[in-house]
């Protein structure tokens, strides 16, 4: 490879960098979860818009990928080559188009990828119904590998056939509460409420009470089943929800989400890397989520096609806040049944690709203790909105968004971020007469006094209003401005 060739190719990298750093810029979220994510002690590029520093940042990411790798194999042979317990991927994908090798680790990004590959091997139309299935089943330029149950190994044959491998990883615990929140929480996608167990961990795990029969109960389930799959949970009278104690709330909590995999529940949304992808078989490239973008490009370089652009965004349940999500739902389970998690779930991934996952715990912890004294953040910036109750601060000009208007409830003002705000169980909300005006929010109230603020929406239906997701709706009838 010329000179002038890796200068350009890195001067791309470069250009993808300084736009992720752009996002990262509107959503403060983000950062707090980029500086939760970067705990481990890995070499960091700084971003310097010349061809010099582009080399830099390229050479810096190719040893990042190297240490990682050498740590896979240093652990691998600590544990006889046992790390995985497991030598064969249970399924792999070879893009030849665009000379990768993936194997995919859902809740880590594999969506993106997924897009990437069905933009680069289908004409639009088809494209259009992409997704991992359609991979498996009938594509006609990638080769779905779905692997004998024998040993596989990834001899030099196949290094010769096959595209370059490579996988993407993100903090473990982090993915696991991620998959829970998207996936089961309020059995947001209403299908894995059946499809995937939600009903059954509902079923078995939740405690009602003991005057109800069984056929009470299975009535009851019911009931709630056809609720949630017909998505009439925001036009049902609060007293009906309460009365249903499947429905309240709908999906499984965390607590019987994490009981129910102690006990062996398993989704590939949460199994462990090491037992999907083989890591001590084959000698991956190891792209870590939490620097996607940068990582990618690099990864795009190597294989010589920089025009690739993965254009990866923290989707809105990754999104940041990770602190406040760990505390939030890690205490609803015992210290016992986190370590039992740790060791079952997460204890392999984290040594194999070196992430904290004891810090990520224990800082949920610390934070909760926090919490406790009830402690209030003071936001920066001179102009700030307070709590008309109890002068509280709540939230600052330099977050406000937009102002939006709905239906129901008046003019509110959109804020990325919100402070000192105690946020609801998730709750489905009906904004107008359609369907698509369905939005998911948690409702936030103030932290000291209680008084209702507004909500932070999870997810919204309606396309347009995507951009609102993650982010905090408060009215100002509630609020008064402070200093
Ligand atoms: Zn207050």
């Amino acid at each position: 490879m010329t000179t002038l060739k890796i200068l350009l190719m890195t001067a791309l990298i470069v250009v993808n960098m300084a736009i992720f750093n752009g996002n990262l810029k509107f959503n403060s979220n983000s950062m707090v979860a980029n500086k939760v994510e970067s705990a481990t002690e890995e070499p960091t590029a700084t971003v310097i818009p010349t061809a010099t520093a582009a080399y830099h940042v390229e050479h810096v990411i190719q040893q990042r990928f190297e240490k990682r790798s050498d740590n896979v194999r240093k652990i691998c042979n600590a544990r006889g080559n046992k790390a995985a317990s497991v030598t064969k991927p249970s399924e792999l994908f070879d893009v030849p188009s665009i000379g990768l090798l993936w194997c995919p680790t859902f809740k880590a990004g594999s969506s993106n990828w997924l897009d990437l590959f069905c933009k680069a091997n289908f004409n639009h139309k088809i494209y259009e119904d992409c997704d991992i299935s359609t991979m498996r089943a009938n594509n006609p330029t990638t080769r779905y590998l779905s692997v004998p149950a024998d040993e596989f190994k990834y001899n030099k044959v196949m290094k010769e056939e096959l595209g370059l491998p490579f996988m993407t990883v993100r903090n473990p615990v982090t993915r696991f509460l991620s998959a829970y929140r998207d996936k089961w929480e309020m059995a947001r996608s209403p299908s894995f409420y059946k499809k995937r167990y939600g009903e059954e961990i509902v079923r078995q795990y939740r405690s009602v009470d003991p005057s109800f029969s069984e056929e009470d109960k299975e009535a009851l389930l019911a009931e709630a089943g056809t609720v949630i799959l017909n998505r009439q949970l925001g036009s049902l009278r609060h007293e009906d929800v309460a009365r249903n104690p499947y429905l309240n709330p709908p999906g499984p909590t965390f607590k019987e989400f994490v009981k129910w995999a102690l006990n062996g529940g398993m989704d590939p949304h949460i199994m462990p890397y090491y037992q999907s992808c083989a890591p001590c078989s084959i000698d991956y490239n190891i792209l870590r989520l939490e620097k996607l973008n940068e990582e990618s490009g690099y990864l795009f370089s190597v294989i010589e096609r920089s025009y690739l652009n993965l254009d990866f965004r923290m989707s809105l349940n990754v999104h940041g806040k990770t602190d406040d999500c760990l505390l939030e739902y890690f205490r609803t389970i015992s210290k016992h049944d986190v370590q039992l998690l740790y060791n079952m779930f997460f204890k392999v991934d984290c040594e194999l690709y070196s992430y904290p996952c004891k810090d990520s715990i224990s800082k949920g912890r610390q934070f909760l203790a926090r919490m406790g004294k009830l402690f209030i953040v003071h936001p920066n910036g001179s102009h700030i909105y307070c709590c008309k109750e109890c002068k509280t601060p709540i939230a600052a000009k330099k977050d406000l968004l937009d102002r939006c208007k709905t239906l129901v409830d008046g003019q509110g003002f959109l804020f990325s971020a919100g402070y000192n705000v105690k946020e609801s169980h998730v709750s489905e909300r009906i904004m107008g007469a359609a369907e698509e005006d369905t939005n998911i929010v948690r409702y936030l109230s103030c932290l000291k006094c209680k008084a209702y603020m507004g909500w932070r929406y999870e997810y919204c239906e309606n396309k347009e209003h995507r951009y609102r997701e993650g982010q905090y709706l408060l009215f100002p009838g509630n609020l008064c401005p402070g200093k």
